[in-house]
């Protein structure tokens, strides 16, 4: 029988736990969906798709009006379904065999996950104990590995710190390839890599439709970057890739843009609000810049958390058994009943005594927890 690469066979799918309850604040969506004006307009021109024909196979009008909304030139824009297949797209065209690719961790693990799927080499630079990143170990990691393509996720996911913009010019000068700066979660922060964006600068950055935009039903993504390197994209890409439907739905969208900026404004309140409460219940909070955040909550099982948590119809993400996150929950900020709910769950569970790791126990089940990690999860 057939059987798999040999390279693929360690590897791990991505999973991510689905449960059935009444509060999901595990995937990092926008809580609300897109503005029924946007639902009119939608069917309107969906009801005008000439089915029978092939879409706009450079998807110009969506591409347009992706760069007036950032104020660079269409070639700059490459879009695809979701900015997971920007990345795949970006990591066929400048990873695969015998390329290495470096990222910074924790971070988000489709960064390295895809890389290896093409074949590539990936080198994992190490966060500090805070989750920053530190100079030296930026310095270490590129001189030593000269990788073709550097990740830098800012706002990070899991962890959602925000990278200073020293820290990205530090990487272009080392960096012997190409810098992907990636921005899921841009619109929640309070600066982005975009400024450094120009026609001789080795640097993209990828953005999601699925988080401001309230799309992530509908997968689309995109990215900004020299239009040389927009061009290669394009002889890798699958043609028609993008579908008429889609092209509609991101284009229309961008009309609705000062109704998105009011929920970034809202969610970055009740961040606050979440993060001041965490702290308040003692747990260790991380500072965010994303719509979510992380905490320990220290002196009690991550794991229990979580699932006293789900005893109460509330789901977050359950980081605790992921390389260097022991013990840590990722909460995404929902609608503001959603997260008092959450906070109001937490409270309660925090409360519990079963929960509570013993003092005896805290060492032998931290230890348990490193080596249960597969990191495969995201
Ligand atoms: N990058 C990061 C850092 C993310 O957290 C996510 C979503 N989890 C993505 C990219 C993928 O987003 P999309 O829905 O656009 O594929």
């Amino acid at each position: 029988m057939i059987s798999v690469r040999d390279d693929l066979r360690a590897l791990q799918g991505y999973h991510s736990a689905q449960v059935d309850v009444r509060i999901r604040l595990n995937t990092n969506e926008s809580p609300e969906p897109p503005p029924t004006a946007f639902r009119d307009a939608m069917a309107a021109e969906v009801s005008n798709i000439e089915w029978n024909r092939y879409p706009d196979r450079a998807a110009v009008a969506l591409r347009e009006a992706i760069a007036e909304s950032h104020s660079v030139d269409v070639a700059q824009v490459f879009v695809a379904n979701g900015s997971n297949e920007v990345l795949q797209t970006v990591l066929l065209a400048y990873a695969g065999p015998g390329r290495t690719v470096a990222t910074f961790e924790p971070t988000y693990q489709l960064h390295a996950q895809i890389a290896r799927v093409t074949g590539a080499t990936v080198v994992e630079g190490q966060r500090a104990d805070d989750f920053t990143l530190d100079p030296n170990e930026v310095e270490r990691v590129i001189t030593g590995s000269q990788p073709h393509v550097v990740f830098l996720t800012s706002p990070n996911n899991p962890t959602g710190l925000v990278e200073p913009m020293e820290r990205v010019r530090q990487i272009l000068d080392l960096a012997p390839g190409l810098v992907v700066v990636d921005e899921a979660y841009a619109q929640f922060s309070d600066w982005s890599a975009l400024e450094l964006i120009d026609e001789d600068t080795p640097m993209v950055v990828t953005r999601t439709f699925s988080k401001t935009w309230s799309m992530a039903g509908a997968r689309l993504g995109y990215l900004i970057g020299p239009s040389w390197l927009v061009a290669e994209l394009d002889k890798v890409v699958l043609p028609y890739h993008l579908d008429a439907v889609k092209q509609i739905a991101g284009r229309l969208a961008l009309r609705f843009a000062s109704d998105m900026d009011d929920r970034v404004r809202q969610t970055v309140a009740e961040r606050t609000r979440i993060s001041s409460t965490l702290a308040d219940l003692g747990t260790t909070v991380f500072p965010s810049g994303a719509n979510f955040v992380l905490f320990r909550p220290d002196g009690h099982e991550g794991r229990a958390v979580w699932q006293g948590l789900v005893d109460r119809s509330v789901l977050i993400r359950d980081c605790s058994g992921w390389p260097r996150l022991a013990n840590c929950l990722r909460v995404t900020v929902g609608t503001p009943d959603e997260n008092s709910a959450f906070l109001d769950a937490l409270g309660e569970v925090l409360a519990d005594r079963s929960t509570r790791l013993q003092l005896s126990l805290q060492t032998s089940s931290e230890t348990s927890l490193e080596t249960s990690q597969n990191g495969a999860d995201q």
